[in-house]
């Protein structure tokens, strides 16, 4: 007996995609609708932490994401300089135990290749080219409109439809993210054979520059600095610009900097902050993944985040038999407090740079976050 037999998910990002996994395989109906005519082939990398992994083995796929992704411990800091002097090798917390590597590192578009394969065949139907626009409830069920045609009622509706989600304003929560005032540039690149674990930068012209390993032949490359209008950049310029404020820093920087002028693509996007306080859920419509929380990448947990809200609704969703206002509060009482403070931790970590502070206790505050992502949601 499952609380729900019939469920929407709006959003075929990570948060959707692990919702969509364990529903389905429970038993559960569930049509993931998709705004984007298809998956996105292209992207950057992204980091991991053993949380996340620790979610992608109770969904059932995680041999595959360890066999494509680059796992490794520590954090590497390094100084500007031509020879890149390394300042400190610190240790990692394994955030998902010690069954998993403390992070991994791994292309973005492979990790959605993986998800939605696995999403398929616990049994989930995948709608692309199919956007939300709209939703009418009763006590019984949300009738969902998918570009502004109904396609019937559910259960329940999970809006995982990231940071700018239409399913939050059409439930009238009116929380909006913010800006932190940070921009990132990130490029996909080769993999020099030193660089095996995440290594930052600190100081120089930039906030933080670094690499993270995604392979054994690519990793991704990123310089945060002020937020700025970049919007009428061409793709030229944006090489420009990560080739000119990255001078400062050697090391692997040549290599990053050969592939830049090889064309490597150079994207760049602002940092936002945004958590939605409870309920996450107006009736049978709940939110979860970047539409109820967003926050700077300082602790690289937004992902696992997504997947947390994921595991903890779905377990709730496939364990009882009523969709009513315990099953409510239990999640909220799991998720709220542990999203909270990955959101405010990760926004201190980001205005701490900003104001050039210090004195800062930047590493007490990343092993404190990492002591409570240890303790399973
Ligand atoms: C620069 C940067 C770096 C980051 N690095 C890391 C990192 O290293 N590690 C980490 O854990 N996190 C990182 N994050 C955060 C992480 O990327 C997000 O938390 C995560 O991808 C959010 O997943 P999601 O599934 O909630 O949303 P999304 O991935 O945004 O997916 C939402 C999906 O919904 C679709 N959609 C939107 N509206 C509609 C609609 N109306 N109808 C149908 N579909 C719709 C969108 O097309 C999209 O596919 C980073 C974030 C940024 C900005």
């Amino acid at each position: 007996m499952t609380a729900v037999n019939k469920v929407a998910v709006i959003g075929s990002g990570v948060a959707g995609l692990a919702a969509a996994i364990q529903l389905a395989k429970a038993g559960v109906e569930v049509d993931v609708f998709e705004a984007k005519p298809e998956l996105a082939a292209l992207g950057s990398g992204i980091s991991l932490q053993g949380n996340a992994l620790r979610v992608f083995d109770a969904l059932g796929a995680w041999d595959d994401i360890r066999a494509a992704g680059y796992a490794f411990e520590g954090l590497t800091l390094r100084a500007p300089g031509p020879d890149a002097p390394v300042v400190a090798e610190l240790p990692d917390v394994k955030t998902g135990g010690p069954d998993y590597p403390a992070a991994m590192g791994m292309p973005r578009a492979e990790l959605a290749r993986i998800l939605l394969a696995h999403a398929e065949r616990a049994g989930a139907t995948l709608h692309f080219g199919a956007k939300a626009t709209g939703l009418t409830q009763s006590p019984a069920s949300v009738e969902l409109f998918i570009d502004s045609t109904s396609v019937g009622l559910y259960d329940l509706v999970v809006g995982a439809d990231g940071v700018n989600s239409t399913v939050r304003d059409l439930i009238g929560i009116a929380v909006k993210p913010q800006p932190t005032g940070m921009g990132i540039w990130r490029t996909f690149v080769s993999r020099p054979a030193e660089v095996e674990r995440t290594q930052l930068y600190y100081g120089g012209p930039v906030y933080i520059a670094g690499y993270t390993p995604t392979g054994e032949d690519s990793m991704y490359a990123f310089l945060v600095e002020k937020a700025q209008d970049r919007s009428g950049v061409s793709d030229e310029q944006a090489t420009r610009i990560m080739l000119d404020e990255s001078r400062a820093y050697g090391g692997p920087w040549h290599q990053i900097r050969t592939d830049l002028e090889q064309g490597a693509h150079a994207n760049y996007t602002w940092f936002t902050q945004h958590l939605v306080t409870a309920p996450w859920n107006r009736g049978r419509v709940v939110i979860i993944g970047d539409a109820a929380h967003s926050c700077p990448p300082t602790i690289a947990q937004g992902a696992a985040q997504g997947l947390e809200d994921s595991y903890v609704l779905t377990e709730l969703l496939t364990t009882r038999d009523h969709l009513d206002q315990t099953l409510w509060d239990d999640f909220h009482e799991r998720r709220i407090p542990r999203a909270q403070a990955v959101v405010e931790a990760s926004v201190q970590l980001g205005q701490w740079q900003i104001d050039g502070n210090r004195d800062a206790d930047t590493g007490g505050l990343i092993f404190g976050i990492a002591q409570k992502m240890a303790q399973p949601a």
